[in-house]
């Protein structure tokens, strides 16, 4: 099998080999490859030292000298080149105390985490390298680590979510003795940064097939250290209409949320705070819930705002049949994108209990059908809508700049949303003189 390396690897492999040093693409890259997928990134492996590869190419960066990566530029483009290396012990269980560089690929290919991962391509001679049966593992379909998972693990927890990941991206099955060792292992995982647990928990919520990945953090006993306000939901009910419990209702609903980051965590945790109560307050506590799990994850600020919003306005009860107003009403207060969203989130809502396809097909695109509709009539959903502005009733009202315009505007804003006819100059003017008049009369 012949692997479509791009030109430019191509080339720095040919110049690092006319150079006289071994060079061969490893890893993630050959996996989607033999997988047919476009793979993300490509990965250089040379028995060049990281000085020699400097030494190679006219423009370098040491980007991760201390691991042996140097960044060469090409035609403009940067190309990762990483002198091959065995790992010295792993005291801290976050990375190697030192590493050992090495000519042998072989070396090199025994320190990577899972077989499929640790394959090797030489552009030179067209072959594959593959010490670890990883082909074979590809072609069933297994993730199986490289050596014996309790000895890797503990080396780097961080490996048992990368598996995850990759059972969630690329839909494979767990190696019984890999899988076997995650629950006597879990525990570890409070030895990684929050970041990086972060950043694999981010990528298994985007595959394909993420239930089982999420299977595979509860039972492996992984979701207990990271999120264990979900996995407590394994012993409760989300209510009478739910078939499955909490978890099993949370896990559905991530699954089918479309792969949208901020949408996945919301279904993932619209439900969190049902430990706390089953009434309709739950939406505001899994809000404040998701907020402090994603704060102590160190998510960014705007994908905490974004996920918590969803949550706090998921119950949300607008439907097809709706009136206009109370439609205008639900898109004023929660804004356009926000209540599309908000659509999607509750069909995984739906999904999540089991409810009828067609029903949930029908419910979403009756409902966003009568948002586009009320969107194409240009009805004014927001103060920036409305047909004067504050220097307007500055201006008509003789006001000075304060809160007092901001307040009217408000009002009016209400009033539009109310009955759209009314958002006219002229009126909005004399709506707004009458409630400056009625203000002065109550002495304001
Ligand atoms: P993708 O780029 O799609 O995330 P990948 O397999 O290329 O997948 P990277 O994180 O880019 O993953 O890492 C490149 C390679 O380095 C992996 O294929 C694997 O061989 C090795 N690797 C990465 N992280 C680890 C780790 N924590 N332990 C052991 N090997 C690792
Ligand atoms: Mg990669």
């Amino acid at each position: 099998m012949q692997i479509a390396v791009p030109p430019l690897i191509a080339r720095a492999c040919e110049i690092l080999s006319d150079a006289g040093f071994q060079a061969y693409v490893v890893g993630g890259a050959i996996r989607d490859s033999l997988l047919g997928l476009e793979p993300t990134d490509w990965d250089i492996a040379t028995d060049a030292r990281p000085e020699q590869v400097e030494a190679v190419f006219e423009r370098a960066i040491p980007t991760g000298k201390e691991f042996g990566t140097i960044t060469v530029i090409l035609e403009g483009n940067p190309v990762e080149i990483t002198t091959m290396r065995r790992d010295g012990p792993y005291s801290d269980g976050r990375r190697p105390d030192y590493i050992i560089l090495t000519d042998r690929l072989k070396e090199d290919l025994s320190r990577r985490d899972f077989t499929v991962n640790a394959l090797a391509y030489d552009p030179q001679t067209k072959r594959i390298i593959d010490p670890f049966q990883g082909r074979w593992h590809l072609r069933r379909r297994i993730l199986a680590t490289v050596g014996d998972p309790e000895d890797r693990f503990r080396e780097d927890p961080l490996r048992m979510l990368r598996l995850v990941r990759f059972q969630s991206t690329l839909g494979f099955k767990i190696d019984k003795k890999t899988r076997l060792s995650l629950p006597g292992l879990a525990r570890l995982i409070a030895k990684v940064s929050p970041e990086r647990i972060l950043s694999e928990l981010n990528r298994t919520l985007l595959g394909r097939e993420l239930f089982q990945g999420l299977q595979t953090l509860f039972t492996g006993g992984l979701m207990e250290h990271i999120l264990p306000e979900l996995s407590a939901g394994h012993t409760v009910s989300p209510g009478p209409s739910h078939p499955y419990d909490l978890l099993g209702h949370a896990m559905a609903a991530a699954h089918y949320a479309p792969p949208v980051l901020e949408l996945r965590w919301a279904a993932l945790l619209h439900d969190v705070g049902k430990l706390e109560t089953l009434k309709r307050d739950h939406a505001r506590i899994s809000a404040q819930w998701a907020e402090d799990i994603l704060r102590r994850l160190h998510g960014s600020n705007s994908l905490i705002h974004k996920v918590s919003t969803l949550i706090a306005h998921h119950m949300f009860s607008v439907h097809p049949h709706s009136s206009d107003r109370e439609i205008r009403r639900f898109l004023a207060a929660v804004g356009t994108q926000t209540a599309f969203e908000l659509v999607k989130l509750r069909q995984a809502d739906m999904a999540g209990m089991n409810a009828d396809p067609r029903m949930i097909i029908d419910f979403g695109q009756s409902l966003e059908a009568r948002f586009k509709e009320l969107l194409t009539q240009k009805q004014a959903l927001g103060i920036r809508d409305l047909a004067v502005d504050g220097h307007d009733l500055m201006h008509a009202l003789d006001l000075n700049p304060g809160p007092l315009v901001g307040e009217i505007l408000r009002r009016l804003l209400e009033q539009v949303l109310e009955d759209p006819s009314l958002n006219q100059r002229e009126q909005l003017l004399e709506l707004a003189r009458s409630y400056q008049a009625s203000l002065l009369q109550n002495g304001k």
